[in-house]
């Protein structure tokens, strides 16, 4: 069910138009729906219902703590990849005993905190990560639960800068030096090998290269379970996309249809080979979680018609939204009101000081200077991502139950952004 519509001439997040929360909030400002945020948090949980899985929300894509709650409540773990992250698990009230770190560069810091709230488990991306590990756990009288990340060389068939499981990737490690490399973690007193992951990019749209890379995964739990190296779970990591709507994209597989095959095909498995033994599942969504969930609300500020281009300047930037500027991501880009001039192909930019600061395109707008513009399916990688590039404060975020908005972080001031630093004596 759509939950960003047009109703009366004005674009709605549920049931509260855009121009309101526009006013209310001012511009620029991320607007949530609760319920899309359920709608597909749901579709993972209801696929997984009646078995021995996990649904770990990668609070990367999009880390607001009225988000984490949300999905807490309602039974979610979380993939982590800093210490940081897990103060806002804790924060919010999630469970450390459902959260998973992922991430190549893990500090002593990070993984003391980690391992004094007792997380679930650490996935290990390299050798000298779980000597460092080892080394940690046993200062503090611990046990460290590890997976390895394993890279099962496929081609996610993504953009470059989000593909992670292809050999020249910092990430993982190498297939063919994963038994190996279990080897030493089962030989460090102070870890336990528990499960086996991998996350082979992002936006995938179609899950063939992940039902590849779990078959890669199944192959290493025979191996290492014929060495003695018994796994309980196997974590599929995250990837699913979503649909940015532009014209001739692919729509993404169903959640339903991707965790279906996966259970199929595990089940098939466990029944030939362990008489029918389950294995806790782990899949770490991110984006197919929160990117539909949001818009970026952003006003004109000036037309600017040239002999090439026209430019239509927001406010909002590249440091509010930086996907466009770091992927060439396309964004569709909506009116929260018809307006009533000719339409003309503007590029929607903001005012920050680079080139690069875009966020749309040739895209035909009938906009007046004061106009309200949405960026759709922002949810993912937008306020997690923004800076404080040009002093410019982050956005505010809100998120809509219905007919009521809740302001769930309020608009940055300037001010604050300078408050750390200090001038010489
Ligand atoms: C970013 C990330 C995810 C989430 O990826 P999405 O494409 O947003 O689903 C999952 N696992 C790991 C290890 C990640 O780094």
């Amino acid at each position: 069910m759509p939950h960003f519509f047009h109703l009366d001439g004005v674009l709605h997040a549920e049931r509260t138009p855009l121009s309101r929360i526009a006013e209310q909030f001012g511009t620029p400002t991320y607007v949530y729906s609760k319920a899309a945020l359920l709608e597909n948090f749901d579709a993972f949980a209801d696929a997984c219902a009646g078995r021995d899985a996990l649904v770990c929300y990668a609070m990367k894509a999009n880390s607001n703590l009225a988000i984490l709650d949300l999905l807490a409540r309602r039974g979610a773990g979380f993939d982590i990849v800093s210490g940081g992250e897990l103060l806002r698990v804790i924060a919010a009230g999630g469970d450390p005993a459902k959260v998973i770190f992922s991430g190549v560069g893990k500090t002593v810091d990070e993984m003391r905190l980690a391992l004094s709230h007792d997380i679930l488990c650490f996935n290990v991306e390299s050798i000298p990560e779980l000597h460092r590990l080892n080394e940690v756990a046993g200062a503090m009288g611990k046990q460290a639960r590890v997976s390895l990340r394993v890279n099962p060389n496929v081609d996610a068939k993504t953009h470059p800068y989000i593909a992670t499981g292809l050999k020249a990737n910092k990430f993982g490690v190498a297939f063919d030096d994963a038994l190996a490399t279990y080897r030493t973690a089962a030989g460090l007193p102070h870890l336990t090998p528990v499960g086996i992951d991998c996350h082979i990019g992002s936006q995938l749209l179609d899950d063939a290269p992940l039902l590849e890379a779990l078959d890669k995964l199944i192959e290493l739990v025979d191996a290492l379970g014929a060495e003695g190296i018994v796994l309980d779970h196997l974590d599929m990591g995250g990837g699913i996309g979503i649909n940015y709507g532009a014209a001739g994209d692919a729509p993404p597989v169903p959640v339903g249809d991707y965790l279906g095959r996966v259970f199929a095909r595990i089940d098939a498995w466990r029944a030939a080979n362990y008489g029918g033994a389950p294995i806790k599942v782990i899949f770490e969504p991110g984006r197919a979680i929160v990117g539909d969930t949001g818009v970026l609300l952003t006003r004109v500020e000036f037309l600017k018609p040239g002999a090439e281009k026209n430019f239509c300047i927001v406010d909002a930037a590249m440091n509010d939204l930086m996907r466009p500027a770091l992927y060439q991501a396309w964004m569709d880009v909506q009116q929260v009101q018809a307006g009533t001039q000719p339409a003309v192909s503007y590029d929607v930019v903001g005012p920050v000081c680079e080139s690069g600061d875009w966020l749309a395109r040739e895209r035909e707008l009938s906009v007046a200077q004061g106009a309200l513009l949405a960026i759709m399916q922002a949810g993912a990688y937008g306020f997690t991502m923004s800076s404080n590039y040009n002093t410019r404060g982050r956005a505010a975020e809100v998120m809509v139950d219905g007919d009521t908005v809740h302001l769930v972080r309020r608009r940055e001031d300037p001010a604050e952004l300078f408050a750390l630093e200090s001038m010489l004596k």
